[in-house]
């Protein structure tokens, strides 16, 4: 303890922090960290954050681990080869979990979340695509990349950062999913991949991947062009292959040549990790790959950040190994089971119409009925806020505008009791609604996350 003391928290009391400039001097560490937290004291409760698809749960064992290795970075790999192994070992892992072949060199990396792992995927179906067209002497000049209206910002990002042609399908109401219907009009030989999701982020569902698989089987009959298909799995790459493990979504399909996954979300480390795993080392393109000296060696280096935490590869690694296959697949299978009760109630309730048909995913996606012309998903979202549930309300890309949606994310740390309460509240917050009638609207941050569909 300082010579101050503990009263020093009280001194600070009357010091105001400014917007403009660092303060001239420091103070107390515990008055620092007192106004650090209650700066932050009416921002969302993350266990209440229901839009939100990230891990907020960690056993004490867990928190420990993270503040062991929270000092490591990553990247030194000279300095840390254990924790560089049990990222090697976990690609591995990983590959085999979602069916790569047996008799390849798989290849993959953690990264910082999906993100970081969707931009590596395009790029190397980008340089892939580019090396074959020079080598049949085409024009390598004009790539695009198709995928459903329904596309987490990253894709519309990759697309616009890295000068690829956004060519996305239009959704429907009453239809959210990338399905093979209307790919004739998007595909061509400037396609670099196809992108389908598993467990796409506004109704949990699953792109239509088989069928979208065997449509470009049959492109390739009548063409002779081979287009490959990266799986966006940032949620369901942790939850299909527990729950459902006969459903072909991965590298069982021939065409799928890379998959990427949100550590992160379902596979339960806290904000800070996704990994991308590819069917064999090949497809990541040799081109993008620098060599670093490691231990008297060369190691390769294919990610698009250099320095970064340890920490969350350790709890990973403490995840696998505490929870295992059977573990994983417990909670995800009580997890889903939790979001069909929470689903039940709230449909039982007369309000709301169901979105997502097609649950893959722990996610509960609602549409208010055509008969509440008084209110919207927005006052609800707004109204159960009060309880301090953030849920995210938002109108659907094109061409399903004129649908919103209210969505709940069901994530492993809500049990029962806090679903009915959960229901209950937006149960009430309608019925308070019907009566008052709302006012909200929807807010133009979610105009911006929309991407006009290509024009071809
Ligand atoms: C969350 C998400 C992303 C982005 O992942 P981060 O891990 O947040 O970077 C990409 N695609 C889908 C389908 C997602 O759900």
């Amino acid at each position: 303890m300082d010579a101050k003391g503990p009263m020093s928290q009280w001194d600070m009391f009357n010091t105001e922090i400014s917007d403009d400039h660092m303060p001239a001097t420091g103070m107390d560490a515990r008055a620092a960290k007192a106004i650090v937290n209650s700066e932050a004291w009416t921002d969302a409760k993350p266990e209440m954050n229901l839009s939100s698809f990230v891990t907020t749960f960690m056993e004490p064992e867990e928190m420990e681990l993270a503040r062991e290795h929270i000092l490591k970075n990553h990247i030194d790999h000279d300095m840390y080869p254990q924790l560089f192994a049990m990222e090697r070992r976990m690609v591995k892992w990983l590959h085999k979990l979602w069916n790569g072949p047996a008799d390849v060199e798989p290849y993959g990396a953690a990264t910082v979340g999906s993100s970081e792992a969707c931009m590596l995927a395009g790029l190397a179906h980008k340089w892939n695509w580019r090396q074959a067209r020079e080598a049949a002497g085409k024009d390598a000049t004009r790539p695009n990349m198709v995928t459903g209206g329904n596309v987490q910002i990253v894709w519309k990002k990759f697309l616009r950062y890295f000068d690829v042609e956004p060519r996305i399908v239009p959704l429907k109401p009453g239809n959210y999913r990338l399905t093979a219907e209307h790919l004739d009009k998007y595909v061509d030989e400037n396609t670099i991949c196809v992108v389908a999701i598993a467990g796409q982020t506004f109704t949990g569902e699953d792109d239509e991947i088989q069928e979208i698989h065997d449509w470009l089987d049959a492109y390739e009959k009548r063409t002779g062009i081979s287009i490959p298909m990266h799986i966006d799995g940032a949620s369901g790459g942790f939850v299909n292959p527990f729950c459902y493990p006969d459903y072909k979504w991965d590298f069982r399909l021939p065409r799928v040549q890379s998959i990427n996954a949100s550590g992160h979300k379902f596979g339960l480390v806290p904000p800070g990790l996704g990994w991308v795993v590819f069917r064999e080392r090949k497809v990541f393109n040799e081109d993008l790959i620098f060599y670093v000296n490691y231990l008297g060696g060369e190691m390769p280096t294919a990610t698009l950040n250099f320095s970064r935490n340890a920490a969350q590869i350790a709890l990973q690694y403490y995840g696998f190994i505490r929870l295992g296959f059977e573990g994983y697949q417990r909670i995800m299978t009580r997890t889903v089971e939790n979001s069909q009760y929470l689903r039940t109630l709230l449909l039982d309730s007369g309000y709301f119409t169901i979105m997502n048909e097609t649950q893959r995913i722990p996610v509960v996606a609602l549409t208010l009925k055509d008969e509440y012309k008084t209110f919207n998903e927005f006052d609800v979202s707004a109204k159960v806020r009060e309880r301090g549930w953030v849920l995210s309300a938002y109108a659907m890309p094109p061409d399903a505008e004129q649908v919103n949606s209210l969505r709940v994310v069901v994530r492993p740390h809500l049990n029962r009791n806090v679903l009915k309460g959960l229901a209950q509240d937006i149960i009430a917050a309608c019925e308070w609604l019907e009566q008052h009638g709302g006012n909200a609207t929807p807010p133009e941050l979610h105009a911006a996350h929309m991407v006009t569909p290509s024009k071809c």
